[in-house]
């Protein structure tokens, strides 16, 4: 079954977005059976919807202890994935699903690094992955892409003209793959949330961040379904960080108002540089259902938190940074809080030194 994140609606069927309203949809699994075995995302074959298609060996990232801080905070180190970000746990659900339906070509809106995760699975698969990249992308993001073979489609505008040209493609008989727009990509992403409990049970605060509100909507997902299980007894506080230049969950959560994307958005964090949130409804239940919250961070708070990490070995984009930037925001969290460093530096690393 799939449940519309704003009417509610429940859908037997398998459909990109909600026939009704259009909103994004979450799968809700009736047969859910906690029992982990193996490594990385497939670990969890028990909690996904679809059989194992297509792996390479994304999900199993280090869970890390600062050690240089008296709090006990943990890093969470996604950029050790295949293609350097989080989104390679989604990407292998979603493209698992793709081929059981006999898929040939894939498309994909992004703001980067999603692009590169699908156009890598789809190199594997041997499948066409057509990637919409808005024109600000970094170049190191579209080189990557490139060497996989991708069929890269430059749009003038933001993600969200990206995201239109690519859902034509739908009226081609085209899958597509984009977060927010195809259920089992958070599928994917909810695997976070079983291995950080694997490794240390429920924490007290997540720090997410957050573009599109998918992670953030996943790993809360994730520890739902196992508190609904009767594996764990609690969900954390969920923490939504987001670039000020574009912050619209955060604005809406704090304001009670619906969701507004902001007119300009130009900021270091391209890769949650995202005006229209799909899963923005769903990640604000997130955070009030679990007491959390939403920090906006600047530029240059991204550029010292990108400087702390690396201090401690670990070198991050500046978007995958804005958990460290909010964790440093806020009234200290108790207990142990997890900060999620969502891709590597590697990926745009000349922004990663102040120069954007
Ligand atoms: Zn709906």
């Amino acid at each position: 079954m799939f449940r519309c994140i704003n009417c509610g609606a429940m859908h037997h069927d398998f459909h990109y977005i909600c026939p009704r309203c259009g909103s994004a949809l979450l799968f809700i699994g009736d047969r859910l059976l906690w029992k982990p075995e193996g490594v990385g995302v497939w670990r969890y074959r028990s909690m996904l919807p679809v059989e194992r298609r297509v792996t390479m060996y994304e999900g199993g990232t280090p869970l890390i202890r600062r050690r240089d801080v008296k709090d006990e905070v943990y890093l969470k180190v996604e950029g050790n994935n295949p293609t350097g970000s989080f989104k390679d746990r989604g990407t292998s659900v979603v493209l698992s699903h793709a081929l059981r339906d006999g898929v040939r070509t894939v498309a994909v809106a992004s703001t980067g690094n999603m692009g590169a995760s699908v156009a890598a699975y789809c190199a594997y698969a041997n499948l066409t992955a057509r990637v919409f990249l808005p024109a600000d992308v970094p170049d190191e993001k579209v080189a990557q892409i490139r060497a996989y073979g991708a069929c890269l489609v430059r749009v003038e505008g933001g993600f969200q003209e990206a995201v239109r040209r690519m859902k034509e493609e739908a009226d081609k008989g085209v899958y597509l793959a984009t977060t927010g727009l195809n259920p089992y990509f958070l599928e994917g992403l909810k695997t976070v949330a079983y291995e950080i409990f694997e490794e240390m049970g429920v924490p007290d605060t997540i720090i997410v961040p957050t573009g599109t509100g998918g992670l953030l909507t996943a790993i809360h997902k994730g520890f739902e379904e196992l508190r609904s299980l009767g594996v764990a007894d609690g969900t954390p506080r969920m923490v939504a960080a987001q670039a000020a230049a574009a912050a619209p969950i955060v604005e809406a959560w704090r304001s009670h108002a619906p969701l507004r994307p902001p007119e300009e958005a130009e900021s270091i964090a391209s890769a949650i540089l995202v005006k229209e949130p799909y899963n923005g409804l769903s990640a604000i239940a997130a955070m009030r259902s679990s007491g959390g919250l939403g920090v906006e961070v600047e530029d240059d708070e991204l550029i010292s938190a990108v400087r702390e990490l690396g201090k401690e070995g670990v070198f991050a984009e500046p978007s995958a940074a804005a958990s460290l930037a909010a964790y440093h925001k806020i009234e200290r969290p108790p207990g142990r809080t997890v900060l999620i460093v969502t891709g590597s530096g590697l990926k745009d690393p000349l922004a990663a030194l102040g120069r954007s």
